[in-house]
């Protein structure tokens, strides 16, 4: 009775405020914003109040500045756009430090990346890069001549930008020992050129031959790298993160986050993937649940098991219906008869399943289990996920919807760059390019589409993953009009798909992923008004201030552009 008496006050000062004892003044208020919420039931506000770790008032300047109190801090944010902390729902931790060389767009650019990086490390130590694409080398082919070329003697391999396949050069094939008579390895693929020798490309599970020999990262240096992640993570405005590792974290990765928790220095809700198992034991999925369970709450916490279904379409490994054109096609990683028993075990778990499927059949293979799962287990709130989902059969777009799967979509992959032009749609053909990435009819089917980046694999700054599902264009705003613009989709609809949606793909909406009375208050503060304007303004505005639970965990320096 009480705490409707003080809602309806509430209601009348124009603020949705939780019922508080008068002393419990708030320890912040933010005022002269412009507040959009992704609340349904209050999707705009000029201001907020925050106690503790939490939003305890929403609604208009007047109503919030009443609620302050003789030590209540006041910020005024001068009238700047307000929204949810970002939540990358599919993001990986860097196994190590590397050189980039995303949109290289040609050998000599990989070279002189690779050379000036190399400077920075030991002498003769491994020369480690990721980010390439088949579109940098002369007729897509890649080949271990063009590193030999710079380094004779000194092992370099570098993984290409969707981390499926790998190019070495000849010195870490002979320290691998990878010979022309080396066998291709179950999962994988030695490339080979007419003669039958190895060509340096290393596809899917085959650059294991190679990736094994690099020295693993010390705690400590894991543990700086970590660091060094999470202040990228708050510049860029994320609150959250889904780390979709499909082996898990390693002990290193796992002993980082934990002493970054208890340090103080954990900025950001860390949710982790545990692997999915191959026909689990009871006690390998007790283990998952008492994972989840046991850190519900916490800032570093578990829920998911994630497994693979099929590669990439720029290396061919995913797995399609039809073959791509010219032939060929991936090989999924299961069977669906052991694809149905293991999703089975885990739903029979209560445990959340997330598979990456990217090409048609992998996806039908994906929902497919799904559908079996709840088949023999009956009905349950799953919300099983299918991660990347990039190229569905139109006739399974609105089974997401019907079996309640999660599209864990990524906006940045819809770059329609060189590779994604000569590369990923000759591969695919004009149909099914035209229904790839498919933001907008994933919407319009009213599945829940999660937004994540798959760092390291592309960049993770939302804005630009914005950017790219609003225009479906290259920063520079080609090709005109979008690629395949009918799957362009609003701001807001991004935006929600950043922040409501990833908070419900993780099981959190109580918690997250909206600005509203009672949710951790986690958010941003960003220099410009996305929600108007040209989508150039997407690219132009930069994160003020990010705030977690409360707490910020990154602020511009003063008179940054
Ligand atoms: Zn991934």
């Amino acid at each position: 009775m009480r705490l409707r008496a003080r809602l309806l006050t509430g209601l009348l000062l124009g603020v949705a405020a939780l019922p508080a004892p008068a002393a419990d003044a708030p320890e912040a208020i933010y005022v002269n914003a412009r507040v959009w919420t992704a609340d349904p039931a209050r999707p705009a506000a000029e201001a907020f109040a925050v106690r503790g770790e939490r939003f305890v008032a929403v609604g208009n300047d007047a109503g919030v500045r009443r609620l302050a109190g003789p030590d209540t801090r006041v910020v005024d944010l001068q009238g700047r756009r307000v929204v949810p902390g970002f939540n990358d729902a599919h993001w990986h931790l860097p196994s190590r430090r590397s050189a980039r060389l995303d949109n290289a767009g040609s050998v000599a650019e990989i070279q002189r990346r690779l050379l000036e990086y190399a400077q920075s490390l030991p002498a003769g130590s491994w020369v480690v890069g990721r980010g390439w694409m088949p579109t940098d080398f002369p007729d897509r082919r890649a080949d271990r001549r063009y590193l030999d070329e710079i380094f004779p003697d000194r092992p370099v391999v570098i993984r290409d930008r969707d981390g499926h396949q790998a190019l070495a050069n000849s010195r870490a094939l002979a320290l691998a020992g990878v010979t022309r008579d080396t066998p291709d390895p179950p999962d994988g693929r030695i490339g080979r050129d007419g003669q039958g020798n190895p060509t340096g490309l290393l596809q899917e599970a085959a650059d294991n031959l190679v990736t094994d020999l690099l020295p693993p990262l010390s705690a400590e240096d894991t543990y700086r790298l970590l660091l060094e992640e999470l202040s990228a993570v708050a510049a860029l405005g994320i609150t959250s993160l889904q780390d979709a590792t499909d082996v898990g974290l390693t002990d290193n990765e796992r002993s980082a986050l934990e002493r970054a928790q208890a340090d103080g220095k954990l900025t950001v809700h860390y949710r982790a993937a545990v692997p999915l198992e191959p026909d689990p034991t009871p006690e390998q999925l007790q283990r998952a649940v008492e994972l989840r369970d046991g850190t519900r709450g916490h800032l570093l916490y578990y829920g998911f098991a994630k497994g693979m279904l099929d590669g990439t379409v720029d290396a061919r490994t995913a797995y399609m219906l039809e073959p791509y054109v010219g032939g060929g096609n991936g090989l999924p990683f299961y069977t669906q008869a052991d694809l149905d028993r293991d999703v089975a075990a885990y739903d029979r778990a209560g445990l959340q399943v997330a598979l990456h499927a990217i090409g048609d059949g992998a996806i039908r293979m994906a929902l497919d289990a799904y559908e079996n799962a709840a088949r023999h287990n009956g009905p349950r709130d799953r919300r099983h996920r299918v991660e990347h989902v990039e190229v569905p059969a139109l006739a399974d777009v609105p089974r997401f919807r019907a079996l309640g799967v999660i599209a864990s979509t990524q906006a940045i992959f819809a770059t329609p760059d060189a590779s994604t032009l000569e590369n990923y749609a000759p591969l695919i053909g004009p149909e099914r390019a035209s229904h790839a990435q498919p933001f907008r009819l994933f919407d319009e089917a009213g599945a829940v589409q999660a937004f994540g980046s798959d760092y390291p694999v592309y960049p993770m700054d939302p804005l630009l993953g914005i950017y790219t599902a609003v225009t479906r264009q290259t920063r520079a705003g080609t090709p005109p009009g979008g690629w395949y613009p009918a799957n362009r989709i609003s701001v807001e609809a991004a935006l929600t798909h950043y922040t409501r949606d990833a908070a419900y793909a993780s099981f959190d909406e109580a918690d997250k992923g909206t600005i509203t009375p009672g949710k951790y208050a986690d958010f941003v503060v960003l220099s410009q008004d996305i929600l108007s304007g040209p989508p150039q303004r997407l690219l132009d505005a930069r994160v003020l201030h990010t705030v977690l639970r409360g707490r910020e965990t990154y602020r511009a320096a003063p008179g940054a552009p």
